[in-house]
């Protein structure tokens, strides 16, 4: 009799059949969060305050309390971030039903445009060229855009210059293309947001937070390591924090890959 589907996975992962990846950068001080023009509120920057160390404070122990926002490192954007989707139903991160947060995925790679161009775009040309080569993208998948960026570090990662941040991300008509013709889960980068660093001159502006949550999809950033990820074929983990009426949370990202035995 064949060993039932869950013990095969755990055995899977237990002999390396089955290989794990940590999609997520570690949360530090210095990581960078997204600046917004200085007329809006900012995102803070995760920081760790020592409230004991094993010392008179608390003999025994050692912990922290910590201050981030929502948005914060690698983190998970719900429908009810953006004003599109203000009004949809279970758009908050404790509202989401748990089957969501476990899905297939999929990774286009953008690496030699966003080498040549900063302001690369990807467009729904360049998914259809990449779906001739691999495959439609399934009905709820996660579709990841690699671009290395998550190598960048300090300044070049958010590449501020006098007109804003200039990133890689997707066009108005790519977005529509994955939400309307393949209805995706979500949509992931490995940049700062979702939408390209000029996204604001798009109409609308920064289609893929307006599109995606309008039609209440996710959005994953500051994603790192996709390039462990093959094109097709893994699976991703992402659980957002319970947070009442949050509309995003930092979270651990992970994805099942096929391991070298298979
Ligand atoms: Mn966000």
């Amino acid at each position: 009799m064949s060993m039932k589907l869950l013990t095969k996975l755990a055995t899977a992962i237990a002999d390396g059949s089955v290989k794990i990846v940590d999609l997520t950068h570690t949360l530090d001080p210095d990581f960078p969060v997204i600046i917004l023009p200085p007329e809006f509120n900012q995102c803070a920057r995760f920081r760790m305050e020592e409230l004991s160390a094993y010392d008179h404070r608390g003999p025994a122990w050692k912990w922290h309390n910590l201050t981030l926002s929502e948005h914060t490192g690698t983190h998970f954007d719900a429908p009810s971030h953006w004003i599109s989707g203000r009004d949809l139903p279970d758009n908050s991160v404790d509202a989401i039903a748990p089957e969501q947060f476990i899905g297939p995925v999929v990774v286009i790679d953008c690496t030699l445009g966003a080498a040549m161009d900063e302001d690369f775009e990807l467009t729904a040309p360049f998914i259809s060229d990449w779906e001739s080569n691999y495959g439609k993208i399934p009905n709820g998948c996660w579709v990841l855009m690699r671009t290395d960026w998550s190598k960048k570090s300090g300044r070049n990662y958010l590449n501020m210059r006098e007109d804003g941040p200039h990133s890689p991300g997707p066009t108005p008509e790519a977005i529509r293309f994955l939400i309307e013709e393949r209805d995706i889960r979500g949509f992931g980068t490995e940049t700062v947001g979702t939408d390209a660093g000029q996204g604001g001159h798009y109409n609308p502006p920064y289609p893929a937070h307006y599109f995606l949550h309008g039609a209440g999809k996710y959005g994953l950033q500051c994603l790192a390591n996709l390039d462990q990820l093959p094109p097709t074929g893994a699976i991703l983990l992402a659980a957002p924090l319970k947070i009442k009426d949050g509309t995003g949370s930092p979270l651990r990202v992970m994805a099942m890959i096929p391991g070298g035995n298979t």
